[in-house]
């Protein structure tokens, strides 16, 4: 068990109220660390100093070059203690260490991509009209206000640093109350990596309070989330205080369609895989499978003998590929909608209960469930489940696949299974999802844009796009006349 201070103004300190909160591994209960349970005034106190970072520290004086080193440098530190921060993210979150160690791994290459961007953010010279000589310059937007979830904690963490250093700009960032360990090691490599005080400040604490203070401050110029739709929409509420710059990355109920004529095998264990990694919890988790109707029965088949290879256990035990849920209560909250399910009349083919096992009965486990049967209208086809629950839709053509892939107040990501190239770009193309595939599903890269359409997001992270919300344009207008303008 270790008690930990969060990192604020390049010191660690207590929340002012001296509460905390207990830290337990979601597999078995144990308690692993008690972290500072800031509020409102702890957020408005590390606001002010990523503010006095911006405006009046060494920050804004150094050059894209440094900015980059000291991207390169975190990136180094993360890889010489991966097995450290992977072990740590399976003990907070759950998943199992094999993808813990995948996401350590995309962090640090993360931080080192933007490392890299850092000295090629450039403005641009335009032609215009009149004799002068006319600029774009990109500058920093200012204070970050960046708020993240507890499924990818460190991931998060370098999707929203990193652009936002490589910019120049100085950050406030909350992980989510239930993970912060993660984010909080991190905050010990930025100060051994000799980061200005104050840029890159890691608050520990609840949304209530500490998360609305920073979207609703006017000393922060620009709020980052990643979270769950209805949060989202009070985040950008908040962000009307001072009409602050918004991204926001939020849920999605992701359509994987296959068609008769996939490779058969790769589909089952792409769909498996798009629904179940992570135990489901992930925001472009293939959670709607779309099956031809001829294949349909068979796939479902495949699937359900497939199931079991899928060994639940501590994300530590060497072989699980399923580890528990975040917390009971989100237990709790993917268990309803099973019922949900059971209730609307969908035929539940496996799972949809706790798996049996003494050493299961103390962590939030719940088996790998499928649903078949599905109608579109269904909750469980519409909503959100974030959780390892699959529907299974069957669909009579590509018309009407791409009919129900689109039927969805989401549209952040979506799978297509086909051999034919021509229909897989065909359906691609009038699919409205921000991140697709085809014959694969999930794998992603630093180098892409990332983020959704409708009401699964807005904005893009990563790739040469993320950098866009950190950055501000500004035109230069130089006048190559030595004359007055001679106007009145
Ligand atoms: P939440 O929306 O509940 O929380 C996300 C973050 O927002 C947490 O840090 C939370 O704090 C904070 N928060 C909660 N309320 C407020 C508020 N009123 N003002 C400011 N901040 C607030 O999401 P979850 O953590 O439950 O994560 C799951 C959701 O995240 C899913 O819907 C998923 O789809 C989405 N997600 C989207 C991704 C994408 O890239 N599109 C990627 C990963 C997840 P705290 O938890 O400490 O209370």
């Amino acid at each position: 068990m270790k008690n930990y201070e969060m990192y604020v103004n390049g010191k660690w300190i207590k929340a002012r109220s001296g509460a905390t909160r207990e830290i337990r591994d979601p597999a078995n209960g144990e308690l692993i660390a008690r972290v500072p349970e800031s509020t409102r005034e702890d957020a408005a106190a590390a606001i002010d100093a990523a503010r006095a970072a911006f405006d009046k520290g060494p920050w804004r004086a150094t050059n894209a070059q440094d900015r980059g080193k000291l991207l390169f440098k975190l990136a180094d530190a993360i890889r010489k203690e991966a097995k450290i921060f992977a072990e740590l993210e399976t003990r907070n979150c759950g998943k199992p260490l094999a993808e813990s160690e995948f996401d350590v791994a995309d962090a640090a290459n993360c931080f080192e991509f933007y490392g890299g961007l850092a000295t090629k953010i450039h403005g641009e010279t335009m032609q215009v009209p009149a004799n002068s000589l006319s600029f774009v310059l990109r500058e920093p937007v200012g204070v970050c206000g960046q708020i993240i979830p507890w499924n990818y904690p460190l991931l998060m963490c370098a999707w929203k640093l990193a652009p936002a250093i490589a910019a120049g700009c100085t950050t406030v960032l909350k992980p989510s109350e239930l993970t912060p360990l993660t984010a909080l090691e991190l905050a010990r490599l930025i100060e051994a990596c000799e980061f200005p005080a104050g840029v890159i400040n890691i608050l520990t604490g609840p949304g209530a309070g500490a998360g609305e203070e920073l979207a609703m401050s006017s000393k922060v110029d620009k709020v980052a989330f990643t979270g769950g739709t209805v949060t989202g929409r009070k985040v950008m509420e908040s962000a009307t205080s001072n009409l602050k710059k918004i991204s926001l990355e939020l849920g999605g109920k992701n359509p994987n369609i296959v068609f008769a004529d996939a490779d058969f095998e790769s589909a089952v264990d792409g769909a498996l895989f798009g629904a179940f990694a992570n135990q489901g919890e992930v925001c472009s988790a293939g959670s709607r499978l779309l099956v031809e109707e001829s294949i349909h029965r068979k796939l479902v088949d495949a699937m359900v003998k497939k199931v079991p290879r899928i060994k639940l256990g501590h994300g530590l035990t060497p072989g699980v590929k399923m580890g528990p849920l975040v917390s009971a209560a989100h237990r709790e909250k993917v268990e309803s909608y099973i019922r949900i399910g059971v209730q609307e009349g969908a035929k539940l083919v496996c799972g949809g209960k706790r798996p049996e096992g003494k050493d299961l009965a103390g962590g939030n486990f719940l088996e790998p469930t499928i649903f078949d049967d599905v109608k579109p209208a269904m909750r469980i086809a519409r909503e959100e489940i974030f959780g390892p629950v699959l529907s299974v839709i069957p669909f009579k053509n590509e018309e009407d696949a791409i009919r129900i892939a689109n039927d969805s107040e989401y549209g952040l990501a979506a799978g297509v299974w086909t051999l034919n190239i021509n229909r897989g770009l065909r359906v691609i193309k009038q699919l409205r999802a921000g991140i697709t595939w085809i014959n694969t599903y999930h794998p992603t890269f630093n180098e892409m844009p990332w983020g959704g359409y409708k009401q699964s997001g807005t904005g893009r992270e990563l790739g040469l796009y993320g950098i866009e919300a950190y950055l501000e344009t500004k035109q230069v207008n130089v006048s190559l006349d030595e004359a007055p303008i001679g106007w009145y």
